[in-house]
C-alpha cells in the first residue's frame, strides 16, 4: 500500500459500510482495467457518454441511462432537468429560477444531508407529513403550479408512516409532476436497478462507488430517453449547473464495466458468504464473557445482507464498546467498525475480503481477551 504509507496515512480495513469518508468501495480488476484502457486515448466525450448510457440502459432494463459523478450529482442534474429540461437559455441561468418552477416536495422524514444536492439548484423544499405519518392529502395540498418535482429518498430514512412510493407516483402522475428516487445505496438487490423505474418513477439514481464497486466519483441516473437527454443537457461538458460535476471518460467506461460485473455477479453466493462470515464471527465472539453477538438483518441501508451486532457489557467484559472501537482503529492495520446504541457495534462483511474477515475477528478477540485478563 505504498501510495498511502508514503503519505503517512495508514490503510484501513473497512468493516463499517460503503462509506464515502472511508473511500467508499474498492474497484475490481475488470473496472480498473477498463479505466486504464480508457485513459490511453482521446475520445468524443458526448459520443462516449451516449454509447455508455445505451449499454447501461440495456443491461439494467431501462429506456436510457446517464453516468454522473455520484448519486448526489445525479440529484442535482435530475432536479435541474425537471425544471429546465433541455432549454439552453434556462440551463445557462440556473440556479436563477426567475419565472421557473421553484419547489420540490420531500417527505419530512426523508430530510437528510443529501437534500443539499437538490437545494443547490435554487429550489425551496416543501416538506410533507410528520414523523407520525404522511397522507395522500398532505401531498395533494403541497402541490402547486411551482412544484418542479417530488424527491423520494429510499434508505434508512424511509419510515413506516410514509405515503407509499406507489401512491406518491400515482398522485404525481395525476398532476404531471416528475418523481425522483434517490436509491444511492439500494444495492443489492440488483433488481432495484429496474424496480423503481418500472414502478413509474421518472428517474432512479444510484451511486456507482458503493456496492456496485465502480469508480468512487461515479453515479447512475436511470429513466426515459427524454429525461436522460435533459440530464445530459444540464451536465458536463456543457456549461451548466452540472459542469463542476465532471465525469471523465475513465469513470464512464469504469462504471459500465462495474454494471456489467454487478449484473452477472453470483448474488446468492455472495449473500451466502456474508451469512457464513457473520456466523463465524458470532460463534467465536459468543465464547467470551460479557459479549453477545447475533445476526442483524437487513443492513444499515435496509439492504438484504447480514451484519454482526456485537453487544459488550462493560461490567462483565471489562471494557467499554468505545474503547474497543478506538483500539481497533488505532491498531495496525487500522480497523473501522460502526458504533450502534450505547454498548454495541456492527461488523459488516460486505466491504471485506476473506483475509480481512479473519484479521477483524482476531483483533477483536485479542482486544476483548486482554481486557478480560486485566480486569481479573
Ligand atoms: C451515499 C448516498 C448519496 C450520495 O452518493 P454519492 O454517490 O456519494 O454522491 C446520496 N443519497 C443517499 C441516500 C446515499 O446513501
Amino acid at each position: 500500500m505504498s501510495v498511502y504509507t508514503d503519505l503517512g496515512i495508514p490503510p484501513i480495513i473497512n468493516a463499517a459500510a460503503t462509506l464515502t469518508k472511508l473511500g467508499g468501495s474498492r474497484m475490481p480488476p475488470e473496472v480498473l482495467d477498463a479505466m486504464v484502457e480508457a485513459s490511453r486515448s482521446f475520445v468524443d466525450l458526448y459520443e462516449l457518454q451516449r454509447r455508455v448510457g445505451e449499454r447501461i440502459a440495456l443491461l439494467t432494463g431501462n429506456e436510457a441511462a446517464y453516468v454522473c459523478s455520484g448519486a448526489a450529482a445525479g440529484l442535482t442534474l435530475a432536479t435541474a432537468a425537471c425544471i429546465v429540461g433541455k432549454d439552453a437559455d434556462a440551463i445557462t441561468r440556473l440556479p436563477d429560477l426567475t419565472g421557473l418552477k421553484s419547489e420540490v416536495i420531500i417527505h419530512h422524514t426523508h430530510r437528510n444531508g443529501y437534500d443539499h444536492a437538490v437545494r443547490q439548484v435554487g429550489v425551496r423544499i416543501i416538506e410533507i407529513g410528520t414523523k407520525a405519518g404522511t397522507t395522500r392529502q398532505d401531498l395533494e395540498q403541497a402541490i402547486t403550479a411551482r412544484t418542479a418535482a417530488i424527491v423520494w429518498f429510499q434508505g434508512a430514512m424511509t419510515g413506516g408512516g410514509d405515503l407509499p412510493l406507489e401512491d406518491v407516483i400515482t398522485v404525481a402522475n395525476e398532476h404531471d409532476i416528475p418523481v425522483l428516487v434517490d436509491a444511492a445505496a439500494q444495492l443489492p438487490p440488483v433488481s432495484n436497478l429496474w424496480r423503481y423505474t418500472e414502478m413509474g418513477a421518472t428517474a432512479a439514481i444510484f451511486s456507482g462507488g458503493k456496492d456496485m464497486r465502480g469508480p468512487q466519483s461515479s453515479g447512475l441516473i436511470l429513466g426515459s430517453h427524454t429525461f436522460i437527454e435533459a440530464c445530459a443537457a444540464n451536465g458536463s461538458p456543457n456549461h451548466s449547473i452540472g459542469r463542476p460535476m465532471k465525469v471523465g471518460k475513465e469513470e464512464m467506461v469504469g462504471l459500465l464495466a462495474a454494471v456489467q460485473r454487478y449484473i452477472s455477479l453470483d448474488h446468492e453466493g455472495r449473500a451466502g458468504w456474508c451469512e457464513q462470515t457473520v456466523e463465524q464471527w458470532n460463534e467465536a465472539l459468543n465464547s467470551l464473557q460479557g459479549v453477545n453477538a447475533c445476526r442483524d438483518f437487513p443492513n444499515e441501508a435496509g439492504q438484504p445482507l447480514p451484519r454482526s451486532l456485537v453487544t459488550i457489557s462493560e461490567r462483565e467484559a471489562g471494557i467499554h464498546r468505545d474503547e474497543v472501537l478506538s483500539q481497533l482503529a488505532k491498531g495496525v492495520p487500522s480497523i473501522i467498525a460502526s458504533a450502534t446504541g450505547q454498548d454495541s457495534l456492527h461488523l459488516n462483511p460486505m466491504t471485506l475480503e476473506a483475509d480481512e474477515v479473519v484479521i477483524v475477528l482476531q483483533r477483536l478477540l485479542e482486544i476483548l481477551r486482554l481486557a478480560a485478563l486485566s480486569s481479573l
